[in-house]
């Protein structure tokens, strides 16, 4: 089995450039070398990172990390039906269907991530969700055998599905819509992330989840937070951005301390100002002393 040597930090995987080691940091080629990885390693704490655009990591994590960097990359559309490898990145897929004519999944341009932790995490925007294109995932379970587990079982919620062990492909039934629409829409997207998030600063995109209640209204966090003040405000090298108050912004070599230490800071500011415990959308990574 490859250990992968070369990879002093996990700092490069994760998109708010924070993080350090692990047990071990696997880097599989193949199918069948990661199926022995999870095989042999999930019960003892395996982390698999994808686009690293959701993870808060620690200096040391307690256990190891399988990395979806080495495996292959594979993208086979029949009609508007396209599956495709977890380790595929957003944009990429994007770019390659607009010339096809399919279309659907334009409201997630601009986000770093890969398929695999878009459908894990039911990534979203503007209220729509990719749960809701899959017909179905081959995923690798804790035995290290591959299944399928089909669009009926899967419950897919605000952030989250219970899709369980690793994702290896996704299969999506997209819309056939004329390239020059995509495009449009496309552009629109980009354009509109551009004018209100900080991109141009490492972050992990919205940190906190919005708030939805029973009936469905929905109350932004980057309000709240806003609305106590909290914008501008630093820690470290950790700041909550000015342009979005939901975005915390790595804009100094922030440590993990940094970034966990501020979220507390606006848990707390906005608990007590509007009596609202605000939840993380990023998934925070317990770290091991050293
Ligand atoms: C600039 C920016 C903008 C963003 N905008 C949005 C947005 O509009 N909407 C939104 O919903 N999110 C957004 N996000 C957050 C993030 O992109 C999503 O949560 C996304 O789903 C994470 O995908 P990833 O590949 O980066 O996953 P990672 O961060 O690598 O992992 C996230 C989770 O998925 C798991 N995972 C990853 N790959 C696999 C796999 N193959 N099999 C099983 N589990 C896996 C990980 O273990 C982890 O639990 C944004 C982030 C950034 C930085």
């Amino acid at each position: 089995m490859e250990k992968e040597n070369n990879l002093q930090t996990l700092a490069q995987y994760s998109t708010i450039q924070i993080g350090g080691t692990a047990d071990n940091i696997f880097a599989p080629a193949t199918r069948d070398e990661l199926c022995s990885i999870i095989k042999e390693y999930t019960s003892r704490n395996l982390l698999f990172i994808g686009g690293g655009s959701n993870l808060l990591l620690p200096p040391v994590i307690d256990g190891s990390v399988v990395l979806d960097v080495n495996l292959p990359r594979v993208l086979d559309c029949v009609g508007t039906q396209v599956t495709v490898s977890s380790n595929y990145p957003i944009g990429s897929l994007l770019r390659q269907l607009m010339p096809q004519n399919i279309g659907g999944l334009e409201f997630l341009a601009g986000i770093p991530a890969h398929i695999g932790g878009l459908v894990k995490m039911n990534a979203g925007a503007w209220g729509e969700s990719i749960g809701q294109f899959i017909s179905s995932v081959l995923v690798i379970n804790n035995e290290g055998e591959i299944e399928e587990i089909t669009a009926e079982s899967i419950e897919f919620g605000y952030r989250t599905s219970n899709i369980p062990g690793y994702i290896l492909e996704v299969t999506l039934e997209l819309k056939e819509i004329g390239a020059n629409e995509i495009e449009q829409r496309f552009r629109k997207i980009l354009a509109h992330r551009n004018e209100s998030h900080p991109l141009d600063t490492p972050s992990l995109g919205c940190f906190f989840k919005n708030l939805v209640d029973d009936e469905g209204n929905k109350t932004s966090a980057g309000k709240l937070i806003d609305d106590c003040g909290l914008k501008g405000t630093r820690i470290g090298g950790a700041t909550v951005s000015n342009s979005h108050a939901n975005f915390i912004i790595n804009i100094q070599n922030a440590t993990y301390e940094d970034v966990t230490e501020l979220s507390y800071l606006i848990q707390n500011t906005v608990l007590n100002q509007t009596g609202v415990l605000l939840e993380p959308e990023v998934i925070i990574i317990q770290g091991r002393e050293v």
